[in-house]
């Protein structure tokens, strides 16, 4: 009936996740609210590891993309269904540290490392560096051989493959600002540089094409375009590459006519290709890593508002205002992207309405969702929108001098605050 899975509805008509009454939990822990269903993180992170584990025999690991939704009881889960992480700035880096996770199991990115992230991450061991581009490789090289340390690296490529998603997501094609081009020969040479420096060990290869696919053609493509990189390698330098990371992107259900393909086929297929080229060019299996982001988290969110004002302009729209906006979801204004949104203790009654729901802040481009098929709703009413796990807390802001809301999570019945929500001494806690 809803988007996602782990949403029903009680006997009050009211909707529950993970069992838990949102108007609930609404109530006790005030809106706006993000709200995480752990059943579903962990399901989610098992199907990928399963698949992992069965696709590539064991020589398979899945890397969580922190980006996507990070906070400390996040990297607890994450770490303790036995997976990895992957981080994009020492900030993300500082979270798993003091979520204590085996940083060993991180892989660490970002297309402008600077030296502080650099010496952070080969301080606190991650497993390995996703090197970017070549100053950055020379300035890890100097920082590795002052530290008398040999950090592993991995290079970000671009395949340039055509991941037919928003171009704001899309990674893979020359033209963009991650890594290292492949048509040009620029990996290739960047590679001959990397295999002979003396403090730094090349251990692995790493692309992703973007997010929200919802193809399987891309991540075929991209596979085998890499394993082709790293025959050539083998051929040319007698150097084997030992690990391939095929990054994320795996798209996921936003609306009910989205159909995604259940990632276990994505994964499928993609060995299937790894297992014949890796044959057909006489090369050893590398192992090979994923890192879904949006895939795992996505799903197991929703965020709860309180309505305030309904506005109807005749022949022209209604207006539905809750009390957060793009400062909590800021993926409408950044790339126009589509929710489900249910009023939560109307769950029951049908959609009469199309409606437009509007944030509180001083933006016209403002909103939650345009044209969304919505219960009658009025002031006092709680609005909960699907499939928010993923991009909206990890992209909020305090635009306005907005408190960001709390995180709670829910499983098996319980709740609780896994991110408690800011003060108003919050907002001004740096300010001289
Ligand atoms: C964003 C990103 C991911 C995760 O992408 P999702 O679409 O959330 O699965 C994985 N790897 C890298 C390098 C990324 O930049």
């Amino acid at each position: 009936m809803f988007v996602s899975e782990n949403l029903g509805v009680n006997e009050n008509g009211h909707l529950t996740i993970g069992g838990i009454d949102t108007v609930d939990l609404a109530q006790e822990y005030g809106t706006p609210l993000y709200v995480m269903d752990e059943q579903v993180i962990r399901s989610n992170l098992r199907r990928f590891h399963e698949s992992m584990q069965k696709y590539y025999d064991g020589k398979g690991e899945v890397h969580y993309a922190s980006k996507a939704f990070s906070c400390l009881e996040m990297c607890r889960i994450v770490a303790s269904e036995g997976d990895g992480l992957d981080a994009v700035s020492i900030g993300e880096l500082y979270t798993a540290v003091k979520a204590g996770f085996p940083m060993e199991k991180v892989g660490f990115h970002g297309n402008n490392k600077t030296d502080e992230e650099l010496e952070y991450a080969i301080e606190v061991g991650v497993g390995h560096i996703i090197v970017d581009n070549l100053p950055e490789l020379r300035r890890l090289e100097k920082i590795a051989a002052e530290k008398g340390v040999k950090p592993h690296i991995m290079f970000r490529i671009k395949p340039g493959i055509d991941a037919h998603t928003h171009d704001f997501v899309k990674t893979g094609q020359i033209d963009s600002k991650f890594g290292f081009a492949l048509e040009t020969g620029e990996a290739f040479e960047a590679v001959k540089e990397a295999v002979s420096c003396e403090n730094v060990k090349l251990v692995g290869l790493h692309c992703h094409i973007g997010s929200q696919i919802f193809d399987i053609d891309p991540f075929v493509e991209a596979a085998k375009v890499m394993l082709g990189l790293i025959a050539k390698i083998k051929d040319n330098l007698g150097y084997e590459i030992a690990g391939l990371n095929l990054g994320g992107g795996f798209g996921i259900k936003y609306l009910n006519e989205h159909d995604p393909v259940p990632f276990e086929k994505y994964l499928e297929k993609v060995s299937e290709a790894v297992k014949s080229e890796c044959a057909r060019l006489n090369i050893t299996q590398p192992m090979i890593y994923i890192e879904p982001g949006r895939s795992i988290a996505a799903p197991a969110g929703i965020t709860l508002y309180k309505v305030g004002a309904r506005k109807e302009i005749p022949n022209i729209r209604t207006y539905i205002s809750v009390d957060g906006g793009m400062a909590d979801s800021p993926r409408y204004i950044l790339y126009g992207s589509e929710y489900e949104a249910i009023v939560a203790n109307k769950a029951n009654e049908e959609r009469t309405e199309k409606v437009t729901i509007a944030g509180k802040c001083c933006e016209s481009g403002d909103l939650i969702g345009e044209n969304m098929p919505l219960q009658h709703a009025e002031s006092g009413d709680i609005i909960a929108v699907c499939a928010t796990g993923a991009y909206n807390y990890s992209m909020s802001s305090n635009y306005n001098r907005l408190q960001k809301p709390a995180v709670v999570f829910v499983n098996n019945g319980q709740s609780r605050i896994a991110v408690k929500r800011e003060t108003l001494d919050d907002i001004i806690r740096n300010d001289i």
